[in-house]
């Protein structure tokens, strides 16, 4: 089977690699794809959000699977148009990544599937929203009702910021404040049957100790050593199955990946977000310990087969991701600048730890910086704190001007 992956970050990239060594697979296409995805996978300088150019490809290329990788293709129809020329594809229709798509709407999916969430208001005039922040209270929590990559959400004690970020957005969801560790469940789906993987957790914040500004996520591990052994059982039971029976009960199923943003409450276990795919960079973590060969399992899910899949097997061993982000990130970043260490990296740390390109391009014979996320960089080792140290080993090898990680990604849970 030939399978196209659709996008250009490090998921992208975890999910090339991982396709890459299925013996099902025999090759690799990715559009359009990043400096490190062309050493494993052939490259197409096709616009992503461009369904039926995506489709023509798939089409050309003799595609058996198209796997969308990020929300804006999804939210375009992408998978609908790929699918529409009978061409299998992982990932839902435009109508169900609405979950991710509008806040407001994910709301109302959990509200009829009975999901427990923060309590919510959806407010459009500056009169709704004093009343919504005045009945929450501080800490606010802020939430643009569109797709914001992960950054249209402000959490702060400040009203005046929390105010004026509520007027900028327009149309907005302001909520309840969820306390507690946060967790990231995925589960992959054909509308019926689900399938969780195992859980992980990123850190949004952009520097150390969670301060700074919300990211698209800096860093990730796997396993969670603190978690309730209990708990993906019960989230399939209480949040995945329902919403995706509801979604399918409302002529709008939902098939593909299913990202499940929880909080930890001392109240139990609360939906903070719905995701319509695979998370980045949660992804490189699931990915580097998922046994089971991925290009069959997704294969599956966008055929509707998935309830044929035997269970999924698991290392058990732990994964850790750190992010290197440009100079400024999340700000406007600075790119351009050449990055140096790849080669050492490869050489010194592998196969335990590698690098996972996001924003990097090919520039004459260097690689260069060409976006906020420039690199993941991936460990496995027998627990967290070796997985741990063989990422930031490999992380001290990089050279890239100006970048900035976070020093504390996996700490506590690694010492724990
Ligand atoms: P979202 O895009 O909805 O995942 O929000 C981004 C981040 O904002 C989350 O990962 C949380 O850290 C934080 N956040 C969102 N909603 C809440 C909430 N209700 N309570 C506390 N923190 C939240």
């Amino acid at each position: 089977m030939k399978v196209l992956v659709i996008g250009g970050g490090a998921r992208e990239h975890a999910l090339c690699r991982s396709l890459s060594l299925d013996p099902d697979v025999t090759a690799v296409h990715c559009a359009p794809g990043n400096a490190g995805i062309g050493e494993i996978a052939e490259l197409h300088p096709v616009d992503a959000l461009d369904g039926a150019a995506v489709t023509r490809l798939a089409t050309r290329l003799g595609a058996g699977l198209v796997v969308v990788g990020p929300e804006a293709p999804l939210v375009a129809g992408v998978a609908d148009a790929v699918r529409a020329a009978g061409i299998p594809c992982f990932g839902p229709s435009g109508e169900a990544a609405r979950l991710e798509g509008s806040k407001a709407f994910a709301k109302d999916v959990m509200a009829a599937a009975g999901v427990p969430t923060a309590r919510s208001y959806v407010c459009v005039n500056p009169q709704e929203i004093d009343e919504a922040l005045d009945a929450f209270g501080a800490p606010y929590v802020v939430k643009d009702d569109g797709l914001a990559a992960g950054k249209g959400v402000v959490v702060t004690h400040d009203l005046a910021l929390a105010r004026e970020h509520a007027i900028a957005c327009g149309r907005v969801v302001i909520e309840e404040y969820l306390d507690g560790p946060e967790v990231s469940l995925f589960a992959i789906t054909d509308g019926e049957t689900v399938v969780p993987l195992t859980p992980a957790q990123d850190f949004k914040r952009a520097l150390d100790g969670d301060e700074g500004p919300n990211t698209g996520g800096m860093g990730a591990y796997s396993p969670l050593p603190w978690a309730d052994p209990e708990l993906v059982d019960d989230v399939l039971t209480t949040v995945l199955q329902p919403t995706v029976d509801e979604l399918r009960r409302r002529g709008t199923p939902f098939s593909g990946l299913l990202y499940a943003g929880l909080a930890i409450t001392s109240r139990g276990v609360r939906v903070i977000e719905f995701n319509a795919r695979f998370g980045d960079p949660e992804t490189q973590v699931v990915l580097a310990r998922l046994l089971t060969p991925l290009g069959g399992l997704l294969l599956h899910a966008a055929r509707g087969t998935l309830a044929d899949e035997p269970p999924l097997r698991w290392r058990d061993d732990a994964a850790v991701t750190v992010v290197v982000a440009s100079h400024n990130y999340p700000g406007t970043p600075r790119t351009g600048d050449p990055i140096e260490g790849l080669d050492e990296v490869a050489v010194q740390d592998a196969p335990h730890a590698y690098v996972l390109h996001a924003g990097t391009r090919q520039d004459g014979g260097s690689v260069v910086s060409a976006g906020g996320r420039v690199l993941s960089v991936t460990a496995t080792g027998a627990d967290l704190r070796q997985a741990r140290q063989r990422a930031y080993d490999a992380v001290g090898r990089i050279r890239l001007d100006g970048s900035q990680h976070r020093t504390d990604i996996a700490r506590r849970a690694a010492e724990g």
